[in-house]
């Protein structure tokens, strides 16, 4: 099967590769329509890892995935051929402890596309469990279907802050993951969202919600637009989503007496916190690691009109032009939010 294929830091091609395609009974396989590309994807391309993960074979990348199921397993009740779907990309040990704790997407033996040693799906095929792949509304195209795994990760940060209606919000870093965990943000009730970023583009491309006012923190430091929005009081919530050294500074001192912090971005290296300012207010801290039982709940959203993710779709390429999409993700243009790549390119569908 023709496949993006990371052969090895820094080298993609388009090539024919064997790729499993056994079903199991409680499986489904779908055509895929369409893929978006993911900064952990550009980051495997451009570094080779992502912590202890390490590319040391070739390994498909991709998995922001919408598609059409082409066949069923003998067990199968929930989807039938011809759904259009997008896939949770990561399936858990449902029988493991982990899992049995309500946390399947920290179970140790989770396998996640695109994360060494799994395969992704920029392919023309794929075989997935029914249970992690979730039909499409009929108003939901495939470009939005492969946007709702980044935005799931906005819908784990929101449903981790217990977010309560009226909550104000802080949002550090208006990249992908930021401005999905904004709309996620206002989606679970929150009145209002400010998100702090060094780059204008990025926060004009926020800005474009109703709801969200951009912070340049060039120009105004987050912790003087939070003290005059909230009349010194501070955030009920506070998303980190940069991964900054930088933003981690004025956590403590943007967030309410009593309010949470949810740590989103992931800092390549560890990061100093001001534990005492923290303790001070007696804030809550919260960690997010992709998302659980939140797929089918964002599609509800898409589906009510209340999120709309098209705007964040910067651009679309042909496969055949995967690794000019994949050499623009790696340039990291201030404008671009989402790239995603056309696997079906005979489809006339969005
Ligand atoms: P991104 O690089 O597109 O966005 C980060 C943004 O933060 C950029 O726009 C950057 O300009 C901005 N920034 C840098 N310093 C800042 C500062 N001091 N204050 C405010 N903004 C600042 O990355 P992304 O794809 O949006 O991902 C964001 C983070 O989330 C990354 O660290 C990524 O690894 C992490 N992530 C975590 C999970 C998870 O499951 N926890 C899932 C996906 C991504
Ligand atoms: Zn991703």
């Amino acid at each position: 099967m023709k496949a993006l294929v990371l052969e090895r830091q820094g080298e993609l091609s388009l090539r024919d590769i064997d790729l499993p395609s056994d079903m199991g009974p409680t499986d489904v396989r779908i055509k895929l329509h369409t893929v978006g590309v993911c900064g952990s994807d550009v980051h495997y391309y451009t570094h080779g890892k992502i912590g202890d993960f390490v590319v040391t074979a070739p390994m498909v990348l991709g998995h922001e995935a919408s598609g059409t199921v082409i066949e069923v397993g003998a067990a199968v009740t929930t989807l039938k051929a011809g759904d259009r779907v997008c896939m949770e990309p990561g399936v858990p040990d449902l029988t493991s402890r982990t899992s049995r704790l309500g946390l399947y997407n920290v179970d140790p033996a989770v396998t996640f596309w695109a994360t060494p040693p799994v395969h992704g799906v920029l392919c023309g095929e794929c075989v997935h469990p029914a249970a992690f792949t979730f039909k499409l509304p009929d108003t939901v195209s495939f470009a939005e279907g492969a946007m709702v795994e980044p935005f799931a990760v906005g819908m784990q940060a929101a449903k981790r802050a217990q977010i309560a209606p009226g909550d104000t919000a802080v949002v550090l870093g208006a990249g992908t993951i930021g401005i999905m965990t904004a709309l996620a943000a206002l989606a679970g009730g929150c009145a209002r969202v400010l998100i702090s970023d060094l780059s204008a583009e990025k926060l004009a491309i926020a800005e474009r919600y109703d709801g969200i006012t951009g912070i340049d923190i060039r120009q105004t430091p987050i912790v003087d637009a939070v003290a005059e929005v909230t009349a010194g009081w501070g955030a009920d919530v506070v998303f980190e989503c940069s991964g900054a050294q930088a933003a981690m500074t004025d956590l403590f001192r943007i967030v309410r007496p009593g309010g949470a912090i949810v740590f989103v971005g992931l800092p390549p290296d560890p990061v100093a916190i001001d534990i005492s300012a923290a303790t001070a207010r007696e804030c809550r801290m919260e960690t997010v690691f992709r998302y659980a039982n939140v797929f089918d709940r964002a599609l509800d959203l898409i589906a009510a009109g209340k999120v709309d993710l098209t705007p964040l779709l910067s651009d679309t390429y042909p496969f055949d032009a995967s690794i000019e999409a994949f050499d623009r993700a790696a340039e990291g243009r201030p404008s671009d939010v989402k790239l995603q790549i056309r696997v079906d390119t005979e489809s006339e569908a969005p």
